[in-house]
């Protein structure tokens, strides 16, 4: 079997295929908790799903227009509006099956061989390989934990040449939780302000699951300046628990909105009509949802980040967002004399029975990351079977 050379540029999705390890090992009759998945453990809002059922009633079961329904692109304008203070017209927004694809469109209609994609690390493991695919190739920028896991402007500057055609960045950041501030954004921006032919994708798909001191701002509402060239990618999987299905949204330019909808009108076509009608509910319906899944996260994260910093030679910072807890292990590998992060992970996988994901999935070897989208109950079990694996090796 000859494959195209471009699938031999990018590995299988990490976090999708250890789940799906895990999913393997559990149908074997293995006690394995998966922590590896990045999905809320709620079910998605009743609301919502009466929504999609309403939908299916009045026979809402035919292809959309490609670029989404008219009331649920109103929603996102009215979204975007009301939660960053962006006013977008209906040509500027595509909606997709799921902020995935928002990204892979975009990555797609922007990059060619050749060209390079600044990705602040660490980072969500889609991005480098989304711009494999292309021809173009990622330059992963390693972010401190002393600087909260955040690029900086002179690292953003020293990463910029000829070649340098967009900056992915991903705020609260999946594994990191990392975060920018309208004033991180302003020092990010006076950089981009001297490099106009560089455009930005910020994924903001974790909006709603932040708890830092400043409130969430996204890098359009803090720096309008940039709006020729900035693509702003969110969706209703994380906010609303609602991953399986698979709307996700983006708004930007309209001559790129438009190039992602000819590339999405010969690839999927439409995100699937009933999701779109369960998203209009998602959005325009009652939020106190949201709010009362962000309390819970956060709360867990306060348990998950402290048990995490017992383990011996684990070290975790707390990060303002997402549901990831990402501690450093270098020194827990040392003492164990293992190999790396990925070997560790095999180990606590075989051995503890729990699935993590390597950091090097997401460019940052040496650390593990743990979703902490489980109930309490679950969380505690796990980081019982990690302790006892740590002590006893
Ligand atoms: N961006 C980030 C950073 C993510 O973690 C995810 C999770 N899958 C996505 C985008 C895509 O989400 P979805 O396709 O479910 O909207
Ligand atoms: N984004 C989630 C994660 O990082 C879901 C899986 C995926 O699409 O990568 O686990």
């Amino acid at each position: 079997m000859r494959l195209a050379q471009r699938v031999q540029r990018i590995r299988p999705s990490a976090t999708v295929s250890i789940t799906a390890l895990a999913a393997k090992l559990r149908s074997e009759g293995k006690d394995i908790i998966a922590l590896s998945v990045g999905e809320p453990d709620f079910p998605t809002p009743e609301h919502i799903c009466a929504a999609a059922c309403d939908a299916i009633k009045r026979g809402e079961t035919k292809y959309t227009v490609v670029d989404g329904s008219p009331d649920l692109k109103q929603a996102i304008i009215e979204k975007f509006r009301r939660d960053n203070e962006l006013a977008f017209e209906p040509d500027q927004i595509l909606v997709s099956c799921g902020a995935k694809q928002a990204c892979f469109n975009a990555c797609l209609a922007l990059l060619e061989a050749g060209d390079e994609v600044i990705v602040p690390a660490p980072c969500w493991v889609s991005y480098p390989d989304m711009v494999r695919l292309t021809g173009a190739e990622p330059v992963i920028v390693h972010t401190s934990a002393e600087h909260g896991h955040k690029m900086t402007a002179e690292q953003l500057r020293g990463a910029i040449n000829e070649a340098t055609r967009v900056l992915i960045v991903n705020s609260p950041c999946n594994p990191t939780g990392a975060t920018y501030t309208r004033a991180d954004w302003n020092a990010l921006a006076e950089v981009l302000l001297d490099h106009p032919r560089i455009f930005v994708i910020t994924d903001d798909i974790y909006e709603h699951l932040h708890w830092g001191a400043e409130p969430f701002c996204s890098l359009l509402s803090a720096c309008p300046d940039l709006g020729a060239r900035v693509l702003t990618v969110n969706g209703v999987s994380k906010t609303y628990a609602m991953t399986g299905w698979r709307v996700g949204y983006c708004a930007g330019p309209v001559p790129l909105i438009n190039a992602m909808t000819t590339l999405q009108s010969q690839s999927t076509t439409n995100a699937c009509s009933i999701s779109q009608a369960a998203a209009i509910a998602a959005l325009t319906g009652d939020q106190a949802c949201v709010a009362e899944m962000r309390a819970e996260f956060q709360d867990r994260q306060s348990f998950v980040v402290e048990r995490l910093n017992e383990l011996p030679g684990f070290h975790c910072r707390p990060g303002d967002g997402s549901f990831y807890a990402f501690p450093d292990v270098r020194e827990a590998l040392d003492t164990l004399a293992v190999n790396d992060d990925v070997t560790l992970c095999e180990q606590i996988l075989a051995e503890a029975g729990v699935a993590l994901v390597p950091g090097t999935a997401f460019s940052a070897p040496g650390h593990l990351r743990l979703s902490f989208a489980a109930d309490r109950k679950t969380l505690t079990k796990a980081l019982d079977r990690m302790g006892d694996f740590l002590e006893t090796r």
